[in-house]
């Protein structure tokens, strides 16, 4: 394994709630200046449009969204994942924008001595040394897998991220799509997310969001899902499937949605969708318990869909 030597963070960061960031100055991985960002009208707080759509501010706290009774029944698959990741406290202080941006929990990314592609390295040393809770669908250099579950849930209802450059972005524009292992998100030195914006919701539509964790309390997630459905007559007519915790970024699950999508709502129908999660799956040698995982997870959450 090769020793970085001042192969930390040098350049400027932002600090929304320092969840994250206090971690990585703590560490000596984070060395650069810090730029505050204080809130204004527009980018705290949750707004609403005529049409049903609403609008969050990147420094709303994740707790507001968690608890905001108007979200819970327009996007319940964000408010659930607000409400089951990290901790009471952590939600408490983190933003939303800052959850979007936090750096990889990788563990080999979070010690200073070791080099890595986040940090100017040339490998990623997880992918020869202990990757037990990275990707499973390996599709870049780096395999450690995003952290957020803010993003994965925002990709499931199409979200738009507004930065003080950029508007109109969705969460693959934010984050890429794996391929480059040496950042976590697409954002320009010093770019600022501002706003995140959320089409209305489909008329019927249902959403819930389910985490399998290797403890009950204060850890990312071995993998997560969020789906949202309509179901008429019997029929699956919208499906969305995103899952987190398995690859380099939030991934759509376009295969089961489209084994879902105008059939019947039976179990034969979950069966086969749940078996097409796993399409296109990579495993590391140790990380095929995930797809165990992610199988279990979509045909559980797809059947309470539709009870
Ligand atoms: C025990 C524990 C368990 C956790 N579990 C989960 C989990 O299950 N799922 C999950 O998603 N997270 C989890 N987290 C992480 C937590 O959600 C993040 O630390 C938090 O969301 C970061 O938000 P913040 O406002 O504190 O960001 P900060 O620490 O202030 O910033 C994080 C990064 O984002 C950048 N940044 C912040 N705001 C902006 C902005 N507006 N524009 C551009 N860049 C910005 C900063 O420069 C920094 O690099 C957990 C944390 C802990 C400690």
């Amino acid at each position: 394994m090769s020793v970085a030597t001042g192969e930390v963070i040098t350049a400027p960061e932002f600090r929304a709630a320092g969840t994250d960031l206090s971690e990585r100055r703590r560490s000596g991985l984070s060395c650069g200046s810090i730029i505050d960002l204080t809130a204004s009208p527009d980018t705290i707080g949750i707004a609403w449009s005529t049409d049903g759509a609403a609008r969050i501010g990147a420094l709303t706290a994740i707790a507001a969204v968690a608890s905001d009774a108007r979200l819970a029944q327009a996007y319940p698959g964000i408010t659930a994942a607000a409400q089951g990741l990290a901790t009471p406290q952590i939600r408490h202080m983190a933003t939303i924008g800052g959850n979007l941006a936090q750096r990889s929990r990788c563990w080999y990314f979070r010690n200073p001595q070791i080099a890595c592609l986040k940090k100017g390295g040339s490998d990623c040393p997880a992918r020869s040394g202990n990757h037990l809770y990275h990707v499973a669908f390996d599709l870049g250099p780096c395999v450690a897998p995003h952290p957020s579950t803010i993003a994965m849930a925002l990709m499931a209802y199409d979200a738009k991220v507004t930065t003080d450059r950029r508007s109109g972005l969705s969460i693959s524009d934010l984050l890429g799509d794996g391929s480059n292992g040496a950042t976590d998100n697409l954002l320009a030195s010093g770019e600022r997310i501002e706003r995140i914006e959320l089409p209305a919701p489909l008329a019927g539509e249902r959403a819930l969001y389910k985490r399998a964790i290797s403890r009950s309390y204060a850890e990312w997630p071995l993998v997560e899902i969020c789906v949202r459905a309509m179901v008429t007559g019997g029929i699956f007519q919208q499906v969305r499937i995103t899952a987190g915790g398995i690859a380099p970024v939030p991934l759509r699950l376009a295969a089961s949605e489209a084994a879902l999508k105008g059939e019947p709502a039976n179990a034969a129908t979950i069966a086969q969708a749940a078996e097409l999660a796993t399409s296109g799956a990579k495993p590391l040698p140790m990380t095929g318990y995930k797809l165990e995982l992610l199988t279990g997870l979509v045909r559980d959450v797809v059947e309470r869909i539709v009870v």
